[in-house]
C-alpha cells in the first residue's frame, strides 16, 4: 500500500498521524494532544490522521471530526477524501458517506439532540434561535417582567444575552461573571436572575433552543452515563481542531463521551486562544495531559510551513511579549528579503485607497484576488473599504460580517418555515402574524397563546376566528401553514409555496421588492441543497452563508474575489498576501472591553493570529485619525490614533515602516520649485 502521503510529513507530524493507528485487534489508541504554533501543520496533520485511520480500516461513519466552522469542516473533509482516494483509488466505495459526522460542535450537538430528543424529554421538532432571535426573546421576557419600563437603565437585550451566554458557557455563578466582565451592571443581579429564569422557561414552553442550549443540552444529556455510553459508542474516533477555543462545556462533553480518552485527538495552540468572551479557556488544552494522565500522548510541532522568515520573525516578536505562553517559537526555512510593511496613512479613506491599490498591484503581478485577504478587528472597520471596492467593481466576500440571512425579508421567509415546523416558536410567530393587516403585538400575542395551549397548534390556528381587519390574507395564511404542516408539498417545493404567500407582503413593505425577490429565489436555490426542512433550518441558523459584494448574496462560485474578514473568522486560514486594517490602539486592543490584563492579552493573541495568516506578504496599516461623526463637542470630529501598543519601538526592526501616499524627494522638490515660480511671477506682476 502506498504511503506517499506520509512521506510529505516531517517526523513529528508523522508521529502524530501514526499515533496508535497500528494497534491490533481493533484496539483504539489512547488520547493524543497536538499542541503547536500557527502554520505548523496542525490542521494538515489532523486531516492526514483521519485519512490514515480510514486507510487502515477505520469506518469513516464512526469518526467524529469537530472544527470551529462549517467551512473548516468541509475543507477538512475534502482533504481527507483527497488523500484517501490517492491511496484507495477513486472507486473504493469506502468514502461514499465519508465523514458524515464532521462539523461544528453546535451543529453536531443539534443532530445528536434530535436523535436522542425523545429520551431526554425534548420535542423533536425544536427550532433553533440565532443570536438575534435569542435577543428578541430575551426582550419579550424583559417586557413581560416589566424591567424595561420601570428600570430605564436596565441593560439592553444584547447585553443581557451576552451575560447569560457567558454564565452558561463558563459554568460560573452570575455574580462572578458580572464582577469580572460587566461591573457596570452588577447592581442588577437580582433582576437578571429573574430575567434568565423567565428566558429559560420561555424557551422550554416554546420548544426552542438557542446556540448555547445546543452545548448545554448536549452536556446535560451525556451526564447520564448510559446515554453517554451510547453516544460515545457511535464513534471510534473523535478529533477536534482548534481546541484552545473550546469552553468547559465542550471539554466536559468530550470527557463524557470518551472517559478514558481512547480514540480522542485534540489539536490546538495556546497562543491563538481568542474566544474567551465565549468562555473558551486555554485550560482545556493545558489540562488535557492531567485529565487523561498517564495515557495521554503529547506531540509538539515547531516548524512553520506557511510564512516567510521575515513574517514569522515579526509575529514571533509580537507574541514573545505575551505574559503567558506555553508553545515555543517556530522556525521556517522560507527565506525572504521583504519585511512586513507597517504603513501609516492619514485616515480611513486613505487606508481604503491604499489597500485597493496594493491589492490590484498584487493582481498585476499574478496574485489572484482570492489569494489575498484584508483582516480587521471588528466587522464595522471595513466599511470605507467596502464602499471603495464596490465603487471600483472589485468583487469581495466578507466573512464574519452581516449575513445574507440577516436581511429582514430572508428572516421573514425563514420565520414561515420555522413557524410551520414549530408553531410554539414565539419569536417566529410574532414576526409572521404582524405582517398580516390589522394584527399588532397584542392580537398576535393572544393568537400565539391560544394555539400554544393546544396539542395541535396549527390545527388550532385554523379554528381561530380571523382577526377583524386581517381580511382574505388570513385565509391564505392559514392555508399555506396547513400545507406546510405535514410537509404535504414536500421539500424543497414547499418553500416556493411559502414564497408565493410572502411576496405580496414584500411589495407592500419595501420599495426595492424586486431585488429582495431575487434573494428569495436564491434562498430557494440554497434550500434545494439540503435534504429536509429541518436540516436546512438548523444548518443555516448555525452557520449562515457570508455576505458578498453582490447584494443578493450570490456565492460567486467561479469568480475571483477578495476576502474581507474579521480576525476571528480568519482563524485557521492562510493567504499569500494579508492586509490588516486599523492596527491602532483603540481598535486592537479594542477599547470596547473592560481593559483587564486578560482582555488585553487576548487582543495581543488576536494580532498574532492575524499576522500569522500571511504566507508571502503582510501589511499592517495604521490610520492616523478617525472620523467620529461629530460625537465630540466643539466641532472636533476627528480623533487621533497611535500605533498599537503591541508593536512597541523595540519591534520596529521587524517591519518596513513607510507612510502613504509617499511624497518622493524629486516630486516634492518639483512642486516646491513650481510654487516659487508662481509666487515670484505674481510678485513681479504687482509692480508692473
Ligand atoms: P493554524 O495554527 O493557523 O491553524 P496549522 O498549524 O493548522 O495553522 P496548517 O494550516 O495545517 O497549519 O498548515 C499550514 C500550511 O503549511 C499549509 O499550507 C500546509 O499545507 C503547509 N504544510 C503543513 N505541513 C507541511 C509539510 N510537512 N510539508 C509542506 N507543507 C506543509
Ligand atoms: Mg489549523
Amino acid at each position: 500500500m502506498s504511503v506517499a502521503y506520509l512521506e510529505k510529513l516531517n517526523e513529528q507530524q508523522r508521529l502524530a498521524v501514526e499515533h496508535g493507528v497500528a494497534l491490533v485487534d481493533g484496539e483504539v489508541a489512547g488520547p493524543l494532544l497536538i499542541i503547536a504554533g500557527a502554520g505548523s501543520g496542525k490542521t494538515n496533520t489532523l486531516a492526514h490522521r483521519v485519512a490514515h485511520l480510514i486507510v487502515n480500516g477505520a469506518d469513516p461513519r464512526r469518526i467524529l471530526l469537530m472544527t470551529f466552522s462549517r467551512r473548516a469542516a468541509s475543507e477538512m473533509a475534502r482533504r481527507v477524501e483527497r488523500i484517501c482516494k490517492q491511496v484507495l483509488g477513486a472507486n473504493s466505495g469506502i468514502l461514499t458517506d465519508a465523514l458524515a459526522w464532521s462539523g461544528t460542535f453546535h451543529g453536531i450537538g443539534a443532530r445528536l439532540l434530535r436523535i436522542y430528543a425523545e429520551q431526554i424529554g425534548l420535542n423533536v421538532d425544536f427550532t433553533i434561535h440565532d443570536r438575534e432571535d435569542s435577543a428578541d426573546l430575551m426582550n419579550l421576557v424583559r417586557h413581560e417582567l416589566g424591567f424595561s419600563k420601570t428600570e430605564s437603565r436596565f441593560p439592553t437585550k444584547g447585553t443581557c444575552l451576552s451575560i447569560y451566554s457567558r454564565v452558561v458557557n463558563s459554568e460560573a455563578p452570575l455574580a462572578t461573571v458580572l464582577n469580572a466582565n460587566y461591573p457596570w451592571v452588577s447592581g442588577w443581579e437580582a433582576q437578571l436572575k429573574e430575567l434568565f429564569a423567565g428566558y429559560v422557561e420561555a424557551k422550554q414552553t416554546q420548544n426552542v433552543l438557542d446556540y448555547d442550549d445546543l452545548l448545554l443540552y448536549w452536556a446535560q444529556m451525556v451526564s447520564d452515563p448510559e446515554i453517554a455510553d451510547d453516544v460515545g459508542g457511535r464513534f471510534d474516533h473523535i478529533l477536534v481542531d482548534e481546541y484552545q477555543d473550546t469552553n468547559k462545556l465542550q471539554s466536559s462533553v468530550l470527557i463524557a463521551l470518551k472517559p478514558g480518552g481512547r480514540g480522542l485527538t485534540v489539536v490546538g495552540d495556546d497562543a491563538q486562544s481568542i474566544y474567551s468572551f465565549r468562555a473558551a479557556t486555554v485550560r482545556n488544552i493545558l489540562d488535557f495531559p492531567n485529565e487523561f494522565s498517564p495515557a495521554a500522548g503529547i506531540i509538539t510541532l515547531d516548524r512553520n510551513y506557511r510564512s516567510t522568515q521575515t513574517i514569522l520573525a515579526a509575529a514571533n516578536g509580537v507574541i514573545d511579549l505575551a505574559r503567558e505562553r506555553f508553545t515555543k517559537n517556530l522556525w521556517t526555512d522560507r527565506q525572504s528579503e521583504q519585511r512586513p510593511m507597517l504603513v501609516t496613512v492619514k485616515d480611513e479613506a486613505d487606508q481604503a485607497n491604499y489597500t485597493v491599490e496594493q491589492v490590484l498591484a498584487n493582481r498585476e503581478v499574478g496574485m489572484t484576488l482570492k489569494q489575498q485577504a484584508v483582516l480587521f478587528r471588528s466587522s464595522s472597520h471595513s466599511g470605507p473599504l467596502e464602499v471603495e471596492l464596490i465603487r471600483r467593481n472589485i468583487p469581495f466576500v466578507k466573512f464574519g460580517g452581516l449575513k445574507f440571512l440577516d436581511s429582514a425579508h430572508v428572516k421573514d421567509m425563514l420565520a414561515v418555515l420555522r413557524f410551520a415546523q414549530n408553531p410554539r416558536d414565539r419569536v417566529a410567530g410574532f414576526r409572521l402574524l404582524q405582517m398580516l393587516p390589522g394584527v399588532g403585538p397584542s392580537t398576535a400575542g393572544k393568537i400565539l397563546d391560544t394555539i400554544a395551549a393546544d396539542p395541535e397548534p396549527l390545527m388550532a390556528l385554523a379554528e381561530i376566528p380571523p382577526p377583524p381587519k386581517a381580511g382574505p390574507d388570513w385565509t391564505t395564511f392559514v392555508k399555506v401553514l396547513m400545507g406546510l404542516r405535514k410537509t404535504e408539498t414536500g421539500w424543497p417545493a414547499e418553500i416556493a409555496q411559502a414564497r408565493e404567500w410572502y411576496e405580496p407582503h414584500l411589495d407592500r413593505i419595501h420599495e426595492d421588492a424586486e431585488t429582495r425577490k431575487a434573494d428569495l429565489l436564491q434562498l430557494e436555490q440554497i434550500a434545494s441543497g439540503y435534504p429536509s426542512r429541518e436540516r436546512f433550518l438548523t444548518e443555516l441558523t448555525l452557520d449562515p452563508p457570508d455576505a458578498t459584494s453582490d447584494q443578493a448574496g450570490v456565492p460567486l462560485l467561479d469568480e475571483d474575489y477578495l476576502i474581507l474578514s474579521t480576525i476571528h473568522s480568519a482563524k485557521g486560514q492562510e493567504w499569500r498576501s494579508v492586509f490588516m486594517l486599523n492596527v491602532v490602539d483603540g481598535c486592537i486592543p479594542s477599547d470596547l472591553g473592560v481593559g483587564t490584563t486578560a482582555e488585553i492579552e487576548e487582543e495581543r493573541r488576536l494580532l498574532y493570529v492575524g499576522m500569522t495568516r500571511a504566507k508571502d506578504s503582510l501589511t499592517l496599516i495604521t490610520p492616523q485619525r478617525f472620523f467620529t461623526g461629530g460625537q465630540h463637542a466643539q466641532g472636533d470630529r476627528h480623533v487621533y490614533a497611535s500605533r498599537t501598543r503591541f508593536i512597541p519601538v523595540t519591534l520596529l526592526q521587524f517591519f518596513e515602516a513607510t507612510t502613504w501616499p509617499q511624497v518622493s524627494a524629486s516630486a516634492s522638490e518639483r512642486s516646491a520649485r513650481q510654487i516659487r515660480v508662481d509666487v515670484g511671477a505674481r510678485m513681479r506682476g504687482m509692480w508692473r
